[in-house]
């Protein structure tokens, strides 16, 4: 815990591990509030016509996307809706609303499975594929130094949504564990989710799934 600037009423108070400069957090917040009002976790407005509830985040995504689909609205307008970035057989790739830094996305099968060892092979051996065209991606937009890769199985291993497995994947460079971070836990983000959404669209995008190298 750690006031900034003079306190109290100038301050910003932040807790641990907090965002400095998050103009769209704001915005998620809101949404993520009435969406949880009308009964739909993690369906942003734009998609809120979709009278269904998984009680999943990301179901409920996939679903409402599919209905404002049906409905008239182009799959790319649904897609930027859901912040959906790409789409496989198996699994689709997200951004992750609160990102610990820009380029953080989330590979998350259509299957609502909390058990890695119950997920169906074809899909667990497409993540892997997916991680891979992430790395990529993620090397050729933000030039990161390195990249962090993992799945947190079950809310004790600190996952957001356990429920439904997922796996995330961001970039990481040596200066964000900056000064910052260090002295307040506190993540400075440089972009907004609608341009990582328009940047990572375009790369995921640009290339068939398969290969990523022509001679593997
Ligand atoms: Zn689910």
């Amino acid at each position: 815990m750690l006031w900034l600037f003079s306190p109290p009423r100038a301050s910003v108070y932040l807790r641990r591990m907090d965002y400095l400069w998050t103009p769209w957090r704001y915005a998620y917040l809101v949404d993520a509030d009435q969406a949880a009002k009308l009964g739909h976790k993690g369906v942003p407005p734009a998609l809120a016509a979709w009278p269904g509830d998984c009680h999943c985040v990301f179901c409920n995504l996939i679903a409402a996307t599919r209905f404002a689909v049906e409905h008239g609205m182009p799959a790319i307008d649904a897609d930027r809706a859901a912040n959906i970035v790409f789409r496989s057989q198996h699994s689709f790739i997200c951004l992750n609303a609160f990102p610990y830094s820009s380029g953080h996305v989330m590979i998350v099968p259509y299957a609502h499975q909390d058990s890695l060892a119950y997920l169906e092979s074809a899909a667990a051996l497409e993540m892997m594929t997916l991680a891979q065209r992430t790395d990529a991606v993620l090397r050729q937009v933000y030039s990161p130094q390195g990249i962090n890769l993992g799945m947190n199985l079950g809310q004790a291993a600190g996952a957001g949504i356990a429920e439904h497995l997922h796996m995330h994947v961001l970039p990481r460079w040596l200066g964000d564990s900056n000064f910052m971070t260090v002295i307040s836990e506190t993540r400075v983000l440089p972009e907004t989710l609608e341009i990582t959404w328009q940047r990572l669209h375009q790369e995921f995008n640009r290339f068939p799934v398969k290969p990523l190298r022509e001679n593997e």
